[in-house]
């Protein structure tokens, strides 16, 4: 079916105000983030008739579906004695974990309303991100792991299979190992390589009955959107298509943005939006349009909020901008070529 005969509803966008939570101080994952998505998503809401999807917080049973049950336990202890640091990047105070409850259960809200069908497409954008939460540890700004919450609560529902295509700046190395010896699961990771966390090399392909359902494709710095698309294109496409997915997660990451500065993969608005625009066509084929985005990271609020507007737009079913190359006004740009 094409979108001409079958006009797709606009994408549920799942903010809110929950998001502010968890003050980071100085950090660059912060509330800032939430506030720049929130003033965009308020915007597009204003002259749309998107379906109101509400967030509510995950439920611990959801949680520990998906973490280890005495991890979970630490950190609620870890965070009602007053919280602090868990390591150099990742701070849990007093307040944190409501908020990574709202943002886990945005992603789980969002997957449901697209399994029973009020949209074909949702948008869970939520803070902190999760992807670098294993099952049994919150690191690398993730608390709970909000899209493997998400692809559980999903295969918990019904479905016997779901993909998880990570673009974000960082190798997803929590949700990797939370299905890395499972088959129901196909997680596609591209990213750039040699930074945080380390890992995420292409011959990491899962375990035991899991292998050949995690691939990953590392990127040198200064890569850019074609390198990212041919990584979809060529290895992600294929395994898509025989995994015959009912369900594509994206974690949707902003952090490969020229503009961010955590990396240097240079990617555009443009190229996220091709990105989402290639795995639309991939669900619709397999999967009756079933596309939910979660947030992962991003660090330049304005890049941030203007790629997942781009993203957004394309899940309304809009053609993507062509891609251009970046326009390095203001960033950093050390590398050459
Ligand atoms: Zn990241």
């Amino acid at each position: 079916m094409t979108m001409d005969s079958l006009p797709l509803k606009e994408t549920a966008l799942l903010w809110s105000e929950s998001f502010l939570g968890h003050d980071t101080g100085h950090h660059v994952e912060s509330p800032a983030r939430a506030e720049a998505i929130g003033a965009m998503v308020q915007r597009l809401t204003q002259h749309a008739r998107r379906e109101d999807v509400s967030v509510r917080p995950v439920s611990t049973q959801l949680l520990q579906g998906t973490h280890d049950q005495r991890w979970l336990s630490r950190l609620d202890r870890f965070s009602a004695d007053g919280g602090g640091w868990i390591d150099a990047d990742t701070w849990c105070g007093p307040d944190s974990l409501e908020t990574a409850a709202y943002s886990a259960g945005a992603a789980v809200e969002a997957t449901m309303a697209v399994l029973d069908g009020r949209v074909a497409r949702a948008f869970a954008l939520g803070r902190p991100p999760g992807h670098h939460a294993t099952r049994d540890r919150s690191m690398g700004f993730c608390l709970y792991n909000n899209v493997a919450v998400a692809a559980n609560a999903a295969l918990g529902a019904g479905l016997e299979r779901v993909a998880i295509v990570d673009w974000d700046l960082h190798h997803g190395n929590g949700t990797q190992d939370i299905f890395y010896g499972r088959r129901d699961v196909l997680y596609c990771s591209v990213h750039q390589s040699g930074i945080y966390p380390g890992g995420g090399w292409p011959h990491e392909l899962g375990s035991e009955r899991g292998e050949g359902f995690t691939l990953n494709v590392p990127l040198k710095a200064g890569s850019g959107d074609a390198a990212m698309l041919r990584a979809i294109d060529e290895i992600f496409t294929p395994a898509i298509r025989s995994f015959e997915p009912e369900l594509i997660l994206i974690s949707a990451g902003f952090d490969a943005h020229h503009a961010d500065p955590l990396g240097d993969l240079n990617a555009t608005e443009a190229g996220f939006a091709q990105m989402a625009d290639r795995l639309c066509r991939l669900a619709e084929e397999y999967c009756d349009n079933r596309v939910v985005a979660v947030l992962e990271g991003g660090y330049d609020v304005r890049a941030l909020a203007r790629s997942t507007e781009a993203v957004i737009a394309v899940l309304d079913g809009a053609p993507p901008e062509p891609l251009t190359e970046p326009v390095f006004e203001n960033d950093r740009r050390w590398w050459t070529g």
